[in-house]
């Protein structure tokens, strides 16, 4: 049985006030959370800024674990911008959204660039949410399964056995981010069986039987329940949904 596992990823939204007032309604209250972190993992992801003020407002036994948006696939030295994996887990981050369809399009990262960087991930004991997912042009063209395959195979080159025990995928159609088109539960559903049987053609039926896939694109309380109901959609990685704590517990609490 896989415990499903619902991400808040907040993109570009709330720096450190914003991140502690959220978090302050959403897990500082008694009560609130009680019960639906036992049946769910919760996670939140800041943006790298926000990421000491989030780890300060919840404390340490917390159940919400936190995540970052992004990371380098190096140690240190002289890459401007970026932030490292040692320097999340200072912070005692857990997960690491990577390849988000937002740095693909955006950032130009390729499957060799994600696959570095669920690499180093892995090595530093940091879960990667490895975000995978087609264009509209590319599901139209009936190139969903080739396209989703590439992503997977290239992603997880050289992730051994062990490290996929860490791993959730994150399956997100781009034409469902941000537009309100949720997909439909048969086409996430689908979608959903396929990727979980490359990985078994990738590692065993036993990985494929354990690694957690989680929707995302337009998910909110009102469409969770009927997503979550579905055999092999193990949770959500939510956007403009998990930017209010209200809405957010909602669509916990439905997904549970
Ligand atoms: P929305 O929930 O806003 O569609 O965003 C989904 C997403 O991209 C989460 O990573």
């Amino acid at each position: 049985m896989r415990k499903p596992i619902i991400a808040a990823n907040w993109k570009m939204n709330k720096g450190p006030r914003e991140t502690e007032d959220f978090l302050n309604t959403f897990a500082g209250q008694p009560g609130k959370l009680d019960g639906l972190t036992g049946q769910a993992d919760v996670v939140i992801a800041p943006p790298f800024v926000s990421l000491p003020a989030a780890v300060a407002s919840l404390n340490s036994a917390s159940a919400v674990a936190i995540a970052a948006q992004n990371m380098s696939d190096q140690d240190s030295g002289a890459y401007t911008g970026e932030v490292s994996a040692m320097m999340l887990k200072e912070l005692y981050v857990r997960y690491v959204i990577l390849g988000h369809s937002e740095r693909r399009t955006l950032y130009g990262e390729t499957d060799a660039v994600i696959n570095a960087k669920i690499k180093k991930a892995c090595e530093s004991n940091l879960k990667p949410i490895f975000c995978i997912g087609e264009t509209l042009e590319e599901r139209e063209g009936g190139k969903l399964e080739t396209v989703l395959r590439t992503q997977i195979t290239g992603g997880l080159e050289g992730i051994d056995e062990k490290d996929m025990k860490e791993v959730v995928i994150a399956y997100e159609p781009v034409w469902a981010i941000g537009t309100g088109v949720v997909a439909t539960t048969e086409q996430a559903q689908d979608a959903h069986a396929f990727v979980r049987s490359v990985v078994a053609d990738l590692y065993s039926q036993e990985v494929a039987d354990k690694v957690r896939i989680q929707y995302g694109g337009s998910m909110k309380a009102a469409n969770a329940a009927e997503l979550l109901a579905q055999p092999d959609i193990d949770g959500g990685l939510v956007g403009g949904a998990s930017l209010e704590p209200g809405s957010f517990l909602d669509l916990i609490k439905a997904a549970v």
